[in-house]
């Protein structure tokens, strides 16, 4: 699987292959070999993230959401210049034809499993279905330790 995630150690997104049973995970940047956590992979799932220490992980499309804005934008315009020169018929044309691209690339891009606390991505992952979906509340979780955590090195010792 490819693996997405924010180097503990350089800080840049860092991007790996990783398969169940490797020990350790490269950051082509740094060159820092993180390990793996025995128990990240149990059962053909992958149990924890395995850039930071959460164990709790989300599925969701892996859909860039600039991309379907961008070509719902471009099918407005190209709809409003054809309302202009009065072709009603091609304005709708354009709307439908940009709807189907988005439903089209919706349903070809796949799953991706991330972290709610880190947001590291895992993409290729066998059985998607058994991961769990998006939960607010434990997003809600992750993003307020992440706030005391900026507040408490902000005014630490
Ligand atoms: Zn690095
Ligand atoms: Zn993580």
């Amino acid at each position: 699987m490819q693996i997405t995630f924010p180097c503990p150690s350089c800080e840049q997104p860092a991007q790996a292959e990783w398969s169940p049973g490797q020990e350790r995970l490269p950051c082509a940047q740094c060159g820092l070999q993180l390990d793996v956590p025995a128990d990240a992979w149990d059962d053909g799932l992958l149990r924890r993230c395995l850039a930071c220490p959460s164990h709790d992980l989300f599925v969701r499309k892996d859909f860039p959401q600039r991309l379907g804005v961008a070509i719902v934008v471009t099918g407005f315009v190209f709809s409003s210049v054809a309302w202009y020169y009065y072709q009603p018929l091609w304005a709708f044309a354009f709307l439908f034809a940009t709807a189907l691209i988005d439903v089209v690339l919706y349903l070809l891009m796949g799953d991706a499993i991330c972290c709610y606390r880190c947001g590291a991505q895992y993409r290729g992952l066998p059985d998607i279905e058994r991961y769990q979906s998006f939960n607010l509340e434990t997003h809600e979780r992750y993003r307020q330790e992440k706030i005391r955590l900026a507040e408490s090195a902000h005014t630490g010792p």
